[in-house]
């Protein structure tokens, strides 16, 4: 029986959906509410000024609607953007693919710019798209902060230089899905017109709430953008928030009780050292991997996330069996490998409400050389199973 966990708890790594804490799901176990009473939306101006904080801005302005990060990634096109529109967007994993294929869906007109899977965003050739366009029919930059596929986290603040040297008034719309809360992430300082996320990555909170925040510039353009939006149209939200009522349709209280302990907590310990905490589970994971013997996925330094590292194994291995044996032998869920590098690598996620006895705990149990010997003295093929410390 597959879908039975054994004894004890089950010990969630993946990048997403991630471990909720405690006094965060004590909050959400009640009942449900008016939203139309007094103190709902009292609580939601609040959350919608606190929220800010996670993206580091203070001109901004905030949506928490009731999606996921998908559904977040679509308010941020068709708020800002027309059919037909010239965006460019970088493709180097399955996150930054799937971004692609709905704004190709959505009818914009996109600029593909590919790396090799475990490379970052090639930005010597946004630099060279943006010198060419003086007649500036690129209307938007598409990235994504950290491509939770392959581990890699792109170099924001140098997308933002680009844009500036060529005066480039592009709009500069980023996915921030598996980084806002974990990495350092500054929306003001490098002039990111829409910064996204979803509830349920690094805010450590349950799947269903996207909280996308729009710069003054893209509250602009979306008075003027002709794609057509309902669910996600921020004019609705904007309409509400002036009567002071918050919200166009029914949010989930109990998300809204867990977000408010959410931020707590994270103000708490400090968004910096939620910050730091997660460069030393990175730095420790990567330190573990390059001592199993074994290669990260991607390629270089400058681009390795701190978030989730994605493991390369020997080509004789399938990565898949080792997550399918990890989560029967130990109850342990580890990323599986997407696409492309399906089998070729298994992901570590250390994102989110982790602390280092956790991380730690995975790395003793994961011990991959060990994994490997067995494996090769059983004399097993791929294929025919793989021996997992058992
Ligand atoms: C998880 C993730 C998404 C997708 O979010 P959903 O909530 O599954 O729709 C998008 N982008 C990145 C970088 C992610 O990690």
């Amino acid at each position: 029986m597959d879908y039975v966990y054994g004894p004890g708890r089950n010990h969630l790594f993946v990048p997403g959906p991630v471990n909720i804490p405690e006094p965060v799901l004590r909050a959400m176990n009640r009942n449900n509410e008016d939203y139309r009473s007094p103190a709902v939306p009292a609580m939601t101006k609040i959350l919608l000024e606190d929220v800010k904080k996670i993206f580091k801005t203070t001109t901004g302005t905030t949506f928490m609607i009731p999606t996921t990060g998908t559904g977040a990634w679509e308010s941020a096109l068709t708020n800002t953007l027309s059919p037909g529109d010239r965006i460019v967007s970088f493709l180097i994993g399955q996150f930054s693919l799937l971004w692609i294929d709905q704004q190709q869906r959505l009818n914009f007109k996109v600029d593909v710019v590919e790396s090799e899977w475990g490379q970052g965003a090639n930005l010597d050739i946004l630099a060279s798209k943006l010198a060419e366009d003086t007649a500036h029919t690129i209307k938007a930059i598409c990235i994504v902060h950290n491509e939770t596929a392959t581990g890699v986290t792109n170099n924001l603040a140098q997308v933002r230089r680009i844009l500036d040297e060529y005066r480039h008034p592009a709009l500069f719309l980023v996915d921030g899905v598996s980084s806002i809360c974990a990495l350092d992430f500054r929306m003001d300082e490098w002039g990111v017109d829409v910064a996204l996320t979803g509830s349920q990555k690094a805010l450590s909170l349950p799947t269903g709430i996207g909280i996308v925040c729009a710069s003054p510039k893209a509250l602009e353009a979306s008075k003027t953008a002709k794609s057509v939006r309902v669910f996600f149209d921020w004019n609705d939200y904007l309409k509400f928030y002036k009567l002071g009522t918050y919200w166009p349709y029914t949010p989930s209280i109990q998300l809204l009780y867990g977000l408010r302990t959410a931020l707590d907590l994270i103000f708490e310990e400090g968004l910096d050292n939620v910050i730091a905490r997660h460069s030393r589970l990175g730095k420790a994971t990567r330190l573990a991997v390059e001592a199993w013997g074994l290669k990260n996925c991607t390629q270089s330094e400058e681009w390795f996330s701190d978030t989730v590292t994605a493991v390369l194994v020997p080509p004789y291995i399938d990565s898949t069996e080792i997550v399918r044996r990890a989560w029967k032998r130990y109850n342990l869920s580890l990323g599986l490998g997407l696409n492309k590098i399906a089998g070729k690598v298994f992901r570590i996620g250390h994102l989110g409400n982790l602390n280092e006895v956790m991380s730690f705990s995975i790395i003793q149990i994961l011990h991959i050389p060990s994994m490997i010997r067995n494996w090769l003295e059983l004399g097993n093929r791929k294929g025919n199973g793989l021996i997992f410390l058992a």
